[in-house]
């Protein structure tokens, strides 16, 4: 399950399989299901990911 976290004000949304963290739902749940259905992560989509502040 992708997780929600707030931090500073902003939502982020985390993938569970590889714990990056993504400004947008629909990125995490994509990162999520391709890291699921692969075991391992897609280049196109971690690009998009965000490092979380703090
Ligand atoms: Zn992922």
């Amino acid at each position: 399950m992708v997780s929600k976290k707030t931090v500073n004000g902003r939502a982020y949304y985390t993938c569970s399989e590889c714990s990056f963290a993504y400004e947008s739902k629909g990125l995490a749940d994509k990162c999520e299901a391709w890291c699921r259905a692969n075991n391992s992560c897609n280049l196109e989509i971690t690009a998009k990911a965000v490092k979380l502040p703090g």
